[in-house]
């Protein structure tokens, strides 16, 4: 097995046209690599889980509230029938004794007082809570409206990479119709290069005088010897597939 059946010059031709298939699907595989990037999937999903977790952490601060608003009004309840009780008491008229009397007034005020402090602190709470149900509802908003981003990037996403897999294969196909006009030999080594240089194996001269691979400039007798001959030549230094 030596060299391609294919005239010298066919067989350059060939070669070139192989490795521009290739380096055309090697472009899209990096494109597809980059592709949940460029739509942004990773950032929508993590956007995603954190107002999640932001809702279900208000969400449980809202349920602590409520129990504590709960017991409050249950203790105010029994604050105010106290206070109620004291009164009805002081108005009774069954208690003469004015020392006894303003012990009861004493009582009645510093009730009332721990009742006010105990209405702010309700109030307040019923702010809080007022303040967490909307910060749930903006939360399930964002919810709403990331999940809808997600869902149309994730579309967008999976129409792009069916549309470059398809390319692919299409190039692919194309590409391997062309290698079947290539020798055994010459798409292993082929292949190897390809392999090894990062999806480069075949290279152009440039400008009559250098490698297009490794861009080195060749020596006056190889100059002479790709000037005056037709075919593949290999690059001495990155071995790479040299055609004109
Ligand atoms: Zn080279």
């Amino acid at each position: 097995m030596g060299l391609s059946e294919l005239e010298p010059a066919e067989l350059a031709r060939t070669l070139r046209e192989v490795q521009d298939y290739d380096t055309k699907i090697l472009g899209l595989k990096r494109d597809i690599e980059g592709l949940e990037d460029r739509h942004r999937l990773g950032e929508l999903r993590d956007e995603l889980e954190a107002t999640m977790e932001a809702k279900t952490s208000e969400e449980s601060e809202l349920e602590a509230i409520k129990q504590k608003q709960l017991k409050l009004d249950g203790e105010l309840d029994l604050l105010a029938k106290k206070i109620e009780k004291e009164e009805a008491r002081m108005m009774s008229g069954t208690i003469m004794n004015s020392k006894e009397l303003s012990a009861i007034q004493a009582e009645i005020f510093s009730l009332r007082k721990k009742r006010d402090e105990m209405e702010t602190e309700d109030l307040e709470e019923m702010e809080a809570i007022d303040g967490l149900r909307q910060g749930i509802e903006e939360a399930s908003r964002r919810m709403d409206e990331v999940t809808v981003r997600e869902r149309d990037a994730l579309k967008e996403y999976k129409r792009e990479l069916a549309e470059k897999e398809s390319q692919i294969a299409q190039l692919e196909s194309e590409r391997d119709t062309l290698k079947a006009r290539l020798d055994e030999d010459t798409v292993a080594a082929y292949e190897k290069l390809l392999t090894d240089n990062d999806g480069l194996a075949v290279v152009g001269i440039l400008q009559g005088r250098s490698c297009g691979g490794c861009r080195i400039d060749f020596s006056r007798t190889q100059i002479d010897k790709y000037q005056h001959e037709e075919g593949v030549f290999r690059c001495e230094y990155c071995r790479r597939m040299l055609v004109k």
